[in-house]
Order: structure tokens, then sequence, then C-alpha cells
């Protein structure tokens, strides 16, 4: 299998206790889960439905502020963005509209309406969207597309050790609606392939990507 990022052969390695295979690259670091594994749309409608919405506004608020801290130093004189794959919540967009940043939200199951096709952004921003999707790679070209030029865009998603053995006892890959898995070199790969700038991550969930 050749990676789905970079195209280069990737390694191969099954976690004993769940029998799934994953496939490594060692050029970009991307993890990706054996395609029998991807859920269909309604699956994973479903299995987000039983997140419960534990987490108070005051909680969430917390959570986005680390994120808003990361990127806010650079993004201080955007005027509109978009919160693509907000899931239920509007939470962080209303968070960067106090800001004084004008935010659309969209979620294909929970604001399906929420993006205007024909509009720009001077900043995207999604969080925990990118370890569920198919074709990641597709989807980062298809949000640069909507960045105005210039334009940022931030991605929050917990990057992984790159080592098999912590790999198989990290929790995130449980959850079987996370099918891919990043770290900050995958981003800056894939910031190669579109010619964009890799601005900054934090080590551990978040990176900055300037649209040239
Ligand atoms: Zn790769």
């Amino acid at each position: 299998m050749n990676c789905h990022i970079c195209n280069k052969t990737t390694e191969t390695f099954i976690h004993e206790k769940t029998n799934i295979t994953y496939y490594h690259c060692k050029e970009c670091e991307y993890i990706f889960k054996s395609p029998e594994c991807y859920q269909d749309f309604d699956a994973q409608k479903e299995r987000y439905n039983l997140h419960t919405n534990d987490e108070n506004d005051e909680g969430y608020i917390a959570y986005f502020q680390r994120f808003i801290d990361f990127t806010y130093p650079y993004i201080s004189s955007c005027k509109s963005a978009l919160d693509f794959g907000c899931g239920t919540s509007s939470i962080l967009s209303e968070m960067f509209e106090k800001k004084g940043i004008s935010c659309d939200f969209y979620d294909p199951i929970y604001h399906p309406d929420g993006m205007d096709e024909y509009k720009k952004y001077d900043l995207i921003v999604s969080t925990e969207v990118f370890e569920h999707l198919h074709q990641p790679r597709e989807v980062f070209k298809s949000l640069l597309d909507r960045l105005e030029k210039g334009g940022y865009l931030a991605l929050q998603t917990q990057f992984h050790t790159n080592e098999h053995e912590t790999f198989k006892k990290w929790y995130y890959h449980q959850d079987p609606t996370h099918i891919v898995f990043f770290t900050a070199e995958t981003f800056k790969v894939l910031s190669q392939i579109y010619s964009c700038e890799f601005v900054s991550d934090n080590g551990k969930n978040m990176v900055l990507i300037r649209k040239p």
C-alpha cells in the first residue's frame, strides 16, 4: 500500500488486540488504518450521535482557548473565518466572533448549510476533524482552495509518536471513527505538496499553515 499523502511505500503493522492493520509512511509519518475499517456516512453519523455532550460550555471554552492562544498571534488581522467540521457546537466560531473575526461554521452532519460555496476566507480552522477523513489530502487541498491568498489554515488533531509500540497503546485510534493519524511532519509534507508555508506547530496537536 502506498501512502495516501506522499505516495511513498509504507510499512505495515498489525495491532494484536484488534487485528486491525495499519500502514505507516516513514517519509511523511502518516499512519492510516486499513481502508476496510473506514465507515460509511450513516455509520459515522450513528457513532457521533452517541457522543453525549457532557462537557458544558465552560469546558469547551477552556478547551478551545488553547487553540485560539496558539493561532491568534498570527491571525489577528484576519476578518473572515470558517470553522470546518464544527460538530454540534458553534462555540469556537462565537469565540472568534468575540475577537472581531466573523466566523461561519460548517458540519456535514449537524450544520450542513453553514458554508457559502463561493465565499473565500482569511482563516479556516478545523479541530478534531482530520483523524476522521478518508481522504485528508483531498480535503486539505479543498480547504486551501477556499482560502484567500495569504490566508491561514489552522488544524488540530492529536500527533502520534511515530513508533509502533507506543502507537498501539495510544487511546486515540480506539475510536472506530478515527482512521488516519498525523504528526507535524505529515503537515509539512502536505504544505510542500501544495506550495504552502508551514508556519508553526505546538509539538502536540496543532499546526498553522499559510497559503502563498
Ligand atoms: Zn507519506
